[in-house]
């Protein structure tokens, strides 16, 4: 591993590009993170708000949570980071984005390509009717589903599993990548934790970019130690 403050890596001269981001990416937007101060589970018990279990017992209780936490998500905006990205897609035609992310943060900053492995807090499904429907807004427009059962919102919570056709829609992606660029993740939260390590087995160039040192930094050919809204100063391409 490198470590480096200074990388300036032309992604200009990699084929296909990954980047995998977490909740760091969104922190300077001011979506909190889990992990430090600040972090939603310190004020609110999952158990009651976050799972399938707190939605059978009271699903209006965990509806209305979700509607402040997408009150919350709508004041914050995109920063340079996401920008950044959004930029380069337009530019290259082999950008694809993996996020954990549930805040549709990187599509707000015109992204497409955004693999959401934990769902996103702007869809509602019905696993009975399997139904998604996208629901954007600080209200929930609809809340039943036509089948009479409330919707629930699209999102892994705890205890749930991730949805399969998304993780191997991930993984194959990452197979073929050349460059796999990690931003704002703990790697601490399986089983997308395992997906850095596979982009290495698969020969991809691998970049964390994180303020502070994850549990999976040894395993990346390079880290640069930034903030997420920095990236511009040690990725670049030609226009
Ligand atoms: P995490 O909370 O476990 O870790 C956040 C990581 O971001 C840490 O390693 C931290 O050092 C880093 N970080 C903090 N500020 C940063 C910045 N400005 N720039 C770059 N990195 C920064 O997040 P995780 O690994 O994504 O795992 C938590 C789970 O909860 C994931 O599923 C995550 O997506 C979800 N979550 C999502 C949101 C969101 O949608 N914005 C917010 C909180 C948690
Ligand atoms: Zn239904």
């Amino acid at each position: 591993m490198m470590e480096s403050k200074k990388a300036n890596v032309n992604l200009s001269e990699f084929g296909k590009i990954i980047f995998f981001t977490g909740a760091g990416m969104s922190a300077e937007s001011g979506v909190p993170t889990y992990r430090g101060s600040g972090g939603i589970w310190h004020k609110y018990n999952w158990q009651e708000y976050a799972c399938q279990t707190a939605f059978d017992k009271n699903p209006t209780k965990v509806l209305k949570f979700h509607e402040l936490r997408r009150a919350s998500v709508l004041k914050c905006n995109p920063h340079d980071g996401h920008n950044f990205i959004g930029e380069l897609q337009k530019n290259h035609e082999n950008v694809t984005i993996i996020t954990q992310n549930i805040d549709g943060m990187h599509q707000r900053a015109g992204t497409k390509n955004v693999v959401e492995l934990h769902g996103s807090l702007w869809r509602m499904r019905c696993d009975d009717c399997n139904v998604l429907i996208e629901d954007i807004g600080k209200k929930y427009q609809n809340i039943n589903c036509d089948c009479g059962k409330y919707l629930r919102p699209d999102i892994t919570w705890f205890g749930d599993n991730l949805k399969s056709s998304v993780f191997e829609n991930a993984s194959n992606i990452i197979k073929k990548c050349d460059i796999f660029i990690s931003i704002g993740t703990s790697g601490a939260v399986w089983p997308a934790a395992g997906l850095p390590s596979e982009a290495k087995r698969n020969g991809a160039y691998c970049i964390e970019i994180n303020p502070e040192p994850t549990d999976l930094s040894s395993i990346y050919d390079e880290v640069i130690d930034c903030k997420a809204s920095e990236i511009n100063q040690y990725l670049s391409f030609h226009t």
